[in-house]
């Protein structure tokens, strides 16, 4: 904890700063100065909330902040002032060195195409190019964010939304610049062409699209963690990729546990939050099901709360309509409930080639 108390410093009554948990990873921690003395306040989540004192509860990090910048209520003081971290004047300029600092200036935000759980997803326009803008407002989230969104800077796949840049403001503000994708998240575009307009090779162009991504992760080590259809989105040229890729790491953890994707999550990092390459394979398995039933939510008919333990005994759900069986059965492989034996993704990629290959969809 040295770090948070280096960070505080010279003290001040009332700064603060929110940081990753050290004993429970993925958990936040809320620091604050106070009296010469830094205070560490474990975020905890509960029932899908968050909450310090397990008496007032909050949606999302944003709202505790604010909740206890206008009232001490139980902490030491109330929050006053969040920290510009150092490592978000180091952030900027290892963006600006390694140059993915962009320009605010020749950033143009046109309008709002989405809501994210951190901010909104903006439309806008870098020098000429359509770019999508997540913008991340509240400074002690935007920290959260910066050491992703460096991660993403290492990251380069035709499957994977590009990142193009980041704008560090110095209020705090973050901006993270992507490619955009014209066609949206990959969940609403098979709802709405549905199987009139979608072909076998179109439902399988999509999951080697997200196989070879999640490939690509999987040699560099790198954990989604929330692999889901409505993460992946669709370009002009139907191409899928994975997004949310950078973001999702830590930020959604707090998230993962809360709103979270119980139906796509794996029974080990449920359980123990075990999130691995085996547990994104899971998820892959039911991102699978998604496409094969064009868009449907998984486990239909079962009420969410049985969907956990009759998973953990073994249930799995049925093909979808008109799926064909050797896909079905690579969803069957990656709901494996011991991750040990699940396959690997670059297993499932070279099955999904020769499926193609040998025109075994149709
Ligand atoms: P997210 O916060 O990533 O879940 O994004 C929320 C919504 O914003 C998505 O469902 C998309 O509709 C839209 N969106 C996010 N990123 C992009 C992008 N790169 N291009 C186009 N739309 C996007």
């Amino acid at each position: 904890l040295p770090q948070a108390e280096r960070l505080l410093y010279p003290p001040e009554t009332g700064l603060f700063l929110v940081r990753e948990s050290t004993n429970y990873p993925g958990d936040y921690t809320l620091c604050v100065s106070c009296d010469g003395k830094v205070e560490h306040y474990r975020i905890i989540y509960h029932n899908g909330k968050l909450t310090i004192d397990e008496e007032e509860y909050f949606e999302n990090l944003m709202q505790l902040v604010e909740h206890y910048t206008k009232d001490a209520d139980g902490l030491c003081t109330r929050l006053i002032k969040p920290k510009l971290m150092e490592g978000t004047v180091a952030a900027q300029d290892e963006f600006s060195r390694s140059g993915w600092a962009l320009n605010r200036k020749e950033l143009k935000l046109i309008q709002a195409i989405g809501k994210g759980e951190f901010g909104d997803v903006m439309v806008g326009d870098y020098r000429g190019t359509k770019v999508a803008v997540k913008c991340i407002k509240n400074d002690a989230t935007a920290q959260a964010f910066i050491a992703e969104a460096s991660v993403m800077t290492q990251l380069r796949h035709n499957n994977l939304v590009q990142l193009l840049g980041v704008i560090v403001e110095e209020r705090g503000s973050l901006y993270i610049v992507t490619e955009y994708m014209a066609k949206g998240s990959l969940v609403d575009y098979l709802r709405s062409r549905g199987r009139t307009v979608l072909g076998g090779d179109c439902l399988l162009k999509f999951s080697l699209d997200v196989c070879e991504a999640m490939e690509y992760l999987e040699a560099n080590n790198f954990v989604h963690r929330d692999l889901a259809a409505r993460n992946v989105l669709v370009s002009d040229d139907n191409i899928a990729k994975v997004s949310d890729f950078g973001l999702t790491k830590e930020a959604s953890s707090i998230q993962d546990t809360a709103k979270l994707p119980v139906k796509w999550t794996s029974p080990e990092a449920l359980r123990e939050k075990r999130f691995s390459t085996k547990s994104d394979v899971w998820s892959y398995g039911i991102l699978l099901w998604e496409i094969y039933s064009f868009g449907r939510v998984p486990y239909p008919r079962i009420p969410l709360k049985e969907v956990v333990p009759r998973v953990e005994k073994g249930y799995k759900m049925d093909a979808p309509d008109g799926c064909p069986p050797v896909v079905y059965d690579l969803m069957k492989q990656c709901w494996t409930l011991d991750p040990v034996v699940r396959p690997s993704f670059r297993m499932l990629r070279e099955k999904l080639q020769h499926i193609r290959a040998k025109e075994l969809y149709l």
